[in-house]
């Protein structure tokens, strides 16, 4: 656990893996600006990699703009790469993506994945072996929009079919097409569960 912290004067921490790039399709970053919105609209609180880029500069300019609080975490070898973006509430700059993606999950009471490249999908997976093997039991959501995730949640059927992984395992991440309704699945199981989580650095 990390060290007891004063009250948070948000109502939940929410990070947010996307894409660095804002993607072929409208709907991507309508999608990012809808999320942005939802968690400065409900008091909540985004944590993200830091950039200004794609969608991740797009659900973070979301969030500020409906009153929510950003916190960037980025490593400083990226801090000019992906444009830093240095009105977030707090900006941490670290020293590698290991202590990115540790800091990201200790200061998250749940994760949501939407639409982004490889860097999305290894955080996806990182928190999600995490919380497979009993590391953390914050939530995870993954937000299908326009068909974006349409093949990787086949292949994940399939591992299942060839005996790979089980289907309780699947179901640690919750897919859904509706952002409203899986913010609102994902608060609710902040405010109504205990949730565990051990250091990250002692995985
Ligand atoms: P992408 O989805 O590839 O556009 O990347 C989204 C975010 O993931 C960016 O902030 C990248 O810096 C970050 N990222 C890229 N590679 C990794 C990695 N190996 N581990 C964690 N994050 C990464």
């Amino acid at each position: 656990m990390s060290p007891t912290l004063a009250p948070s004067p948000y109502r939940f921490s929410l990070a947010v893996y996307c894409g660095s790039r804002p993607g072929a399709h409208p709907a991507y970053q309508a999608l990012a600006q809808t999320v942005g919105q939802w968690i400065g609209q409900h008091g909540g609180q985004l944590v993200y990699g830091g950039g200004n880029n794609g969608l991740m500069g797009v659900v973070a300019n979301a969030t500020h703009a409906a009153g929510g609080r950003v916190v960037g975490i980025i490593p400083h070898a990226l801090v000019g790469k992906e444009v830093a973006k240095e009105d977030c509430d707090e900006l941490l700059v670290v020293d590698n993506m290991h202590q990115r993606k540790a800091m990201m999950a200790e200061r998250a009471d749940a994760f949501l994945v939407i639409p982004g490249g490889i860097g999305t999908l290894e955080e996806m997976f990182e928190v999600w072996t995490w919380r497979q093997l009993g590391y953390h039991n914050k939530p995870i959501g993954l937000l299908n929009t326009h068909g974006f995730f349409d093949g990787l949640l086949a292949f994940m059927d399939h591992t299942v079919k060839q005996g790979f992984l089980s289907p309780a395992q699947l179901e640690l991440v919750e897919f859904s097409q509706d952002p409203l309704a899986l913010l609102a699945k994902l608060t609710h199981f902040i405010a109504h569960n205990k949730i565990s989580q051990i250091a990250v650095n002692e995985i």
